[in-house]
């Protein structure tokens, strides 16, 4: 059974594609910042990538350490929104409380507590 653990998310969502495994719940944090993009563009979400198991993580060429391991980073697309108008808004939102990574079809957010920026 699926869990809504915000307004908008559902647990599942953020769970590792390949085995569907999710050992920690996404960090309030992150869950506020997703919801605030949301509203930023009135529109849905998608996460292409939340946690990853290292199995998956060394599958998708991974960094070593990327944050998808902790369960604190997503990947995410933004419904009929350019991501790079979504990295603009991710870049201002998350100021010093995490990383904000630019792809040409997704943008990468987590909230490692530290601010970064690629
Ligand atoms: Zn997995
Ligand atoms: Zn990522």
């Amino acid at each position: 059974m699926a869990t809504r653990i915000s307004e908008h998310f559902l647990r599942e969502e953020f769970a590792c594609n390949h085995c569907g495994e999710l050992p920690y719940d996404p960090p309030r944090q992150l869950l506020e910042i997703l919801e605030d993009l949301r509203a930023e563009f009135d529109s849905p979400v998608i996460i292409t990538s939340g946690y990853r198991c290292p199995i998956h993580n060394r599958n998708v060429g991974g960094v070593k350490h990327s944050r998808h391991l902790e369960g604190d980073a997503a990947d995410v697309k933004v419904k009929g929104v350019d991501p790079h108008d979504v990295y603009v808004f991710l870049d201002q939102r998350v100021g010093s409380l995490g990383g904000v990574g630019k792809y040409n079809s997704f943008t990468h957010v987590d909230t490692r507590g530290a601010r970064a920026r690629w």
